[in-house]
């Protein structure tokens, strides 16, 4: 009876294999990238270009990033918790809500990212030590309260700031996760003299700053002291990395040093992080999407219409124009949607 008991889903799988079988070759009823009409989205392709792997080997040696480290004597103690408030002298609260919004998504998003990047390589778990949160100001507490600045113009059109685990000036709500991104020591990806480096791997376009593997890399470099203490150790000008004995590349040094406080800097290639066993690649993928508890489903690329141009909903590169109407500041933005500056 077991036998037949596991026949019957095997019969109904091939039922439906032959049901869903094409019925010509010729016609072929699915739409590639490369066939989108009238729609100019050459860089969408996410696959790699033709000869990528020999490319890619040269390339990668070119590609880099760095991540900081601060070794103050006063943060002593300081614990890993990024406390970040809004300090806005924008009157319009729809705008202050939408600039709370976007904090909120950009740190759920960097969140999730890290936590990828955890699961993929256990090795550097200590980073889950690293908090961030949003809240409604400073906390009493040895944190690192960073505030979050709009200007009284509410949305300007001049470039946002993340200083180094201490504030940031936003000019623009999309620029948040960038900033959130710098405020934890990571710095741009650079090729040549690009500073937004942008990238294509087998998995997809590499956008922006703490969405790839290689950007966590580096920071995991830096925050590598988290391995071993809970909180900051204060003035210990340390290699930390090094300890921890699982044959990194990458390139140490102390950018500063004062007697009584150091900063260290990290800096990888791509071609680093690929001889440590580090896949370099984007965290978000265009061709499957994971839901909980592990189903993995494909994800289909549908063929834009006339109509969805600039449709709210069905076009974020229409959305993202009409909205900021400003070259510069839709090149931070676009940034942001993993496509590179001009
Ligand atoms: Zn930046």
């Amino acid at each position: 009876m077991a036998s037949v008991k596991f026949l019957i889903p095997i019969l109904c799988l091939s039922v439906l294999l032959v049901a869903i079988a094409p019925s010509g070759a010729s016609q072929v009823p699915w739409r590639t990238i490369d066939s989108l009409p009238t729609y100019n989205l050459v860089d969408e392709d996410p696959r790699p270009p033709k000869g990528y792997e020999k490319e890619w080997l040269e390339r990668s040696r070119h590609i880099w990033t760095e991540a900081y480290m601060y070794f103050y004597e006063d943060w002593k103690g300081r614990k890993p918790v990024f406390n970040y408030y809004l300090v806005s002298q924008c009157q319009d609260e729809e705008t202050n809500e939408i600039y709370r919004e976007t904090i909120r998504k950009s740190i759920n998003y960097i969140l999730r990212y890290r936590d990828k990047f955890v699961e993929l390589y256990p090795q550097f778990s200590y980073l889950l030590k690293l908090k961030l949160q949003f809240s409604e100001g400073p906390l009493n507490d040895n944190v690192f309260n960073i505030p979050i600045y709009i200007s009284s113009g509410c949305v300007v059109s001049a470039n946002s700031y993340g200083y180094f685990f201490e504030k940031i000036i936003l000019s623009f709500h999309m620029d948040a996760f960038h900033e959130i991104v710098h405020t934890l020591g990571s710095g741009h990806m650079v090729y040549g003299s690009n500073q937004y480096y942008a990238f294509k791997t087998p998995w997809g376009w590499v956008g922006d700053i703490g969405d790839n593997t290689l950007s966590w890399y580096a920071l995991a470099l830096a925050w590598s002291w988290l391995r071993f203490y809970d909180t900051h150790p204060g003035y210990v000008k340390e290699d930390f990395a090094s300890k921890l004995q699982m044959n990194l590349k990458y390139r140490f040094s102390v950018y500063s040093d004062w007697g009584h406080s150091a900063i260290i800097k990290y800096s990888v290639t791509a071609r680093d992080a690929e001889e440590s066993g580090i896949i370099v690649r984007p965290f978000d993928t265009f061709f499957k999407v994971e839901l909980r508890g592990g189903a993995v489903i494909s994800a289909l690329i549908l063929r834009p219409e006339e109509w969805m141009k600039g449709n709210p909903n069905f076009d974020g590169r229409g959305v993202a124009r009409a909205f900021v109407g400003d070259q510069r500041l839709c090149c931070e933005c676009m940034t942001l949607l993993t496509t590179r500056c001009p």
